[in-house]
């Protein structure tokens, strides 16, 4: 558990980085991917904070590694609500997506959960407490990833989980699609890039150097 911002916490790693959002209001805590395990969710408690105020979960895209532990996060509350993009919710409420989730690949039975919402424009607006989640629709690593952008604590944060791929036709990656989306995220002033897999990126030339240096490695 490590803070980033005042109101930001990188909670820590199982399958992806999970980052949780103190919205300090009734929607209390909101999550941006939960991981593969629960587990490291009790480590909020550290900071003085309770798994049973975790209202809200974005997910950004369908893969295992950020959606494994949804069906779990539901111990520390029935009513705690998972938002994704439309495109990739199939595979998010649905069995039988495990080349598509790569659930196969880790060998792990998927549970499938039902979304409060479904995004469907770029640039959706979710509104928890006083801030805007704004997710902004990056198809390329799968057709339905979103990155979620919030201005908080004076400054610019993204959360782009999977922003270095990789690209399969089982996930039904696109380059193309992933050239247009980062080409979108570099005209956004970003101070912070919390990334999936790879850390947290700052000031904001080194966030424009971590997409660039993707965007080379990921030609179509
Ligand atoms: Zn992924």
């Amino acid at each position: 558990m490590k803070k980033i911002t005042e109101h930001v916490y990188h909670v820590g790693d199982s399958g992806c980085s999970v980052f949780l959002v103190n919205t300090h209001s009734e929607d209390g805590l909101v999550l941006i991917d939960c991981g593969m395990s629960v587990e490291m969710i009790k480590s909020i408690t550290k900071v003085g904070l309770k798994p049973t105020e975790i209202h809200h979960c974005i997910l950004t895209h369908f893969h295992i590694d950020h959606i494994g532990a949804c069906h779990d996060l539901k111990e520390y509350g029935k009513n705690i609500k998972f938002y994704a993009h439309h495109l990739d919710a199939k595979a998010i409420e649905e069995k039988g997506h495990d080349s598509k989730t790569a659930a196969s690949w880790y060998n792990i039975e998927y549970i499938p959960i039902s979304l409060e919402k479904k995004i469907t424009q770029d640039g959706e607006i979710l509104h928890f407490g006083n801030y805007d989640f704004k997710c902004i629709h990056t198809p390329g690593h799968t057709p339905g990833s979103i990155c979620v952008y919030l201005e908080i604590d004076n400054k610019q944060i993204l959360f782009g989980q999977d922003i270095h791929g990789p690209f399969y036709p089982a996930f039904d990656s696109n380059l193309e699609d992933y050239q247009k989306s980062m080409k979108k995220l570099l005209n956004l002033d970003i101070d912070i890039l919390c990334e999936g897999h790879f850390g947290i990126f700052q000031p904001a030339n080194e966030v424009y150097k971590y997409i660039k240096k993707h965007m080379k490695i990921n030609k179509p």
